[in-house]
């Protein structure tokens, strides 16, 4: 079975979020239990500085396609690990879409992912990978499937191919002026409320939604929560029609790659060492500059946008016996919140606006607990991250977090994680002082530590079922 799954992000190429994530793991494991997959992306200026991949990356061809109202010219790169079962990575070049500075945030996003959409199926041909599946990726890509059924779906090479839209996140779609649709190669009937039309506007994600054979979700809670409108975003009313066409498959961690025994950190640490994960916290604390005052250490790694709840993290965390880290990078407003709250807690807070990969990686792994307060979380990563670690989360009950993490209860002593319900400021602060007093019963502390770590959140289960649904969906 040949698969091909197009993202605008791939770790390690490029990551700004979970879908990075996804895309850099998920590949890996269905190749290995032999699934033929390849991945595309931009290769976007940020991949060229990086040396030690740059020295593996070939040149493979070229490909001149219409795109639009004019012909664009592109370069096809390959890149492939030397072992058995490696995935390669394809990288579409074009120095006006993708040599800039960020992956996203430019008035023309939209055509330069309509034009990634427009070589993913211009790629399969010249390459001649007789693709069974596309496989694509948010509003991104989500032109895959639309540019198929409108045009290449007529050509022999292309007729059996079936399209999958996964959904990282339903807020982000897409929304481009009517005007624009022949810039991406679409005519005006496109302009329809069966087809892309929405509120007046062009919905690129919508497209994919009604185009795609089959969709999925990044959970099963948030696959039912997306057909209500406190978290639909407008598309609500077409995910509930679409029903019985999606499916919820929770993602899963590279649990080679994220492993506290043998990966680079300061200290390692195993399920039946864990006084090695407190002394890694000592060293945290030094190298945040934080006194070691025996008080739980709450550690935070996430976008500042208020998908995450910051407004909701009480500002005088000093007065609720914690010590907190914030490392997160976004929108002004919640940068602000975190300079404030250094200042109101000294000492006692941290708040790094950066982002900074080594750094997550020692919060995630030496905190004593991961706060995840989302008003909605598709599936989110931080949470199992931290399970991995020992790290116990404090999370809102919601969508991906909900169908990963258990509250702690003392009389069976079962369950992972502290979790709150509402999406209030005073949830948050009954979490936090939950965990105060979770962390002074030390036998149920470890405990529930050591539940989290006996869990399996490797892709290994996910990985499975998106091979059966492939399977299901070309038989
Ligand atoms: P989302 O994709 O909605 O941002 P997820 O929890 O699914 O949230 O994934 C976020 C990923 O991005 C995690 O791997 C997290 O560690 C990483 N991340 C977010 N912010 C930062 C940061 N400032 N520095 C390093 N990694 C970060």
């Amino acid at each position: 079975m040949n698969v091909l799954l197009v993202t605008s992000e791939v770790k390690p190429f490029s990551e700004t979020g979970g879908l990075g994530d996804v895309a850099g793991a998920l590949p890996k494991y269905l190749s290995k239990i032999g699934v033929n997959i390849k991945v595309i992306s931009p290769f976007y200026y940020s991949i060229k500085e990086k040396k030690s991949i740059m020295k593996k990356m070939k040149k493979k061809t070229s490909i001149k396609t219409s795109f639009g109202n004019k012909k664009e010219n592109c370069n096809i790169y390959t890149y492939q690990e030397d072992n058995k079962n490696s995935v390669e990575y394809i990288f579409i070049e074009n120095s006006w879409y993708y040599d800039r500075e960020e992956i996203y945030g430019y008035a023309d996003d939209y055509k330069r992912f309509a034009y990634l959409s427009k070589v993913a199926l211009e790629v399969v041909e010249k390459i001649d990978f007789k693709v069974d599946i596309i496989h694509c990726n948010d509003w991104q890509s989500a032109l895959v499937p639309i540019y198929l059924k409108n045009e290449y779906i007529k050509k022999d090479f292309y007729k059996n191919i079936k399209t999958i839209l996964t959904i990282h996140n339903l807020q982000y779609q897409g929304i481009m002026n009517k005007d624009k649709l022949g810039e991406v190669g679409l005519d005006e009937s496109y302009f329809n409320i069966e087809k892309l039309e929405f509120f007046g506007e062009i919905n690129i994600l919508k497209g994919g939604l009604v185009f795609s054979d089959l969709i999925t979700t990044v959970s099963n809670t948030y696959a039912k929560e997306i057909q209500k409108e406190e978290f639909g975003f407008g598309l609500n009313g077409i995910v509930k029609e679409l029903e019985d066409k999606i499916i919820g498959i929770v993602n899963g961690i590279d649990y080679e790659v994220i492993d506290p025994e043998k990966e680079e950190l300061p200290i390692n640490f195993s399920i039946e060492s864990l006084e090695k994960k407190e002394l890694g916290k000592k060293q945290l604390l030094k190298k945040l500059k934080l006194n070691d005052t025996g008080k739980p250490l709450v550690g935070m790694v996430t976008r500042l946008a208020t998908q995450k709840g910051i407004d909701l993290i009480p500002e005088k965390t000093k007065d609720l016996g914690i010590q907190l880290v914030v490392l997160g990078t976004g929108e002004e407003i919640f940068e602000n919140k975190i300079k404030k709250m250094e200042k109101i807690n000294k000492g006692e807070f941290k708040g790094i606006l950066k982002y900074n990969s080594i750094l997550a990686k020692e919060i995630f792994a030496y905190s004593d607990f991961f706060l995840m307060p989302s008003k909605f979380e598709p599936c989110g990563l931080g949470q199992l991250y931290a399970l991995r670690y020992g790290t116990v989360p404090i999370v809102r009950n919601t969508g991906g977090l909900s169908d990963t993490i258990s509250h702690y209860n003392r009389e069976t002593m079962k369950g992972d994680g502290i979790v709150f319900d509402h999406s209030l400021e005073s949830a948050v602060e009954w979490g936090i002082l939950e965990s105060v007093k979770l962390y002074k019963e030390k036998e149920h502390f470890k405990k529930a530590i050591k539940n989290g770590m006996e869990k399996d959140y490797s892709w290994n289960n996910s990985a499975e079922i998106y091979k059966e649904i492939y399977i299901n969906l070309i038989k």
